[in-house]
């Protein structure tokens, strides 16, 4: 058996030990003789499984009590809709921030069932290598809530900081979430799908203060309803169970490595190793402005075209994987999230410098 370096934006690595627990316990979870896949959503072993799950990410993530934690399914995408849908119900109003792909799908979405403000003016070129000042964003007051993308996970451009706004903040921190320390209070509403950062593909979190839910908008389905997730635990439908519990080994693994601290340490390590590889030498650039680099989504450009498809193939008889940029962005992307170890990246950095050295 082998196991590589898979540098995927999503679905991502997951830790090896989260995968052994898994395997071992396929067949037989907790001597229930039943796979978690078979047991029912409705079971008192399942809402154990989901209170641990809430608590570890509150632990972990220091979240609030006035907040609460949906497991949502339909992934991150379906979020765009269900923000609109259930935070315009009586004020159709909202701010957009466009910093890249995500945040500007997430636009076109929320303009079917509201009024968008867009803070930052359209961009020509999608690749902006930094977020303008606050100073000069166009903010309308009256706006119910102010959306935002901290990490583009295409762009490899990150926030340095939290926007500093009147109305409740909506941040989509799919390719971020558990990566370093946040004041969750700062927000009104958080959300990731779990295939980066918290687990496999198939399970929404939703980090929500209480205040915010309400009736959604009269024809939202229920299925989209946050008020029915919050009344149901949850368990308005079946939920993704096997998902739910693939993240509760991810979070009881990082719990067990030292928790935030730990992750921060890790994640800062390997993304200083990796811009100082870009940095230091003439072959490899990074377009982004240095405060506003992603910890999550390396992006770089070689010389030309041709050597960044050698360069991935080549990568790839090495064990290091899915390396190539998004179709809509181009060049190399390296997602190094909280899984890939640091000697994953020391491999990538040893192979860069030696194609360099090659291709120079
Ligand atoms: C991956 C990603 C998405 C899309 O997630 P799905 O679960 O596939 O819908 C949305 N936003 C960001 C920032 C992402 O990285």
């Amino acid at each position: 058996m082998k196991r590589v370096y898979n540098f995927s934006p999503g679905p991502a690595m997951l830790p090896t030990a989260v995968l052994e627990t898994a395997q071992a316990q396929m067949l037989d979870w907790d001597g229930s003789g039943m796979s978690v896949m078979e047991i029912s959503h409705r079971s008192e072993a399942f809402a154990d499984l989901l209170a641990q799950t809430k608590q570890l990410l509150r632990d972990l993530l220091n979240i609030p009590s006035n907040y609460q934690i949906l497991f949502m399914p339909g992934g991150a995408k379906t979020q765009f809709a269900m923000i609109p849908m259930n935070l315009l119900a009586d004020n159709t109003q909202a701010n957009y921030c466009v910093t890249g792909t995500w945040s500007e799908l997430a636009l076109r979405e929320a303009e079917r069932y509201g009024d968008v403000t867009r803070v930052l003016p359209a961009q020509a070129n999608p690749d902006i290598a930094s977020i303008p000042a606050q100073s000069e964003w166009n903010i309308n007051p009256d706006a119910k809530y102010f959306y935002y993308t901290p990490n583009e996970t295409l762009q490899g451009l990150a926030f340095p900081n939290i926007p500093d706004v009147s109305m409740p903040l909506v941040a989509d921190m799919t390719s971020c979430l558990l990566s370093q320390e946040i004041d969750i209070s700062r927000f009104g509403l958080i959300y990731a799908s779990a295939q980066k950062n918290l687990g496999q593909a198939g399970v929404t979190v939703v980090i929500v203060r209480d205040d915010l839910i309400s009736a959604p908008q009269t024809c939202t389905p229920s299925m989209f309803s946050y008020e029915n997730f919050r009344d149901s635990d949850s368990l308005y439908n079946t939920s993704p169970t096997y998902a739910i519990y693939i993240m509760n080994l991810v979070l009881q693994h990082w719990q067990a490595q030292g928790g935030m601290p730990e992750i921060v340490k890790n994640n800062v390590a390997k993304k200083t190793l990796l811009y100082d590889c870009i940095d230091n030498s003439d072959f490899y650039t990074n377009k982004i402005t240095p405060a506003f680099r992603s910890s999550m989504n390396v992006t770089f450009n070689l010389p030309t075209p041709e050597l960044e498809a050698l360069f991935v193939d080549e990568a790839a008889k090495q064990d290091l994987l899915n390396l190539t940029g998004h179709k809509k962005v181009g060049g190399i992307r390296a997602s190094i999230y909280n899984a890939m170890p640091l000697a994953g990246v020391q491999a990538l950095v040893n192979f860069m410098q030696h194609f360099a050295v090659e291709h120079t």
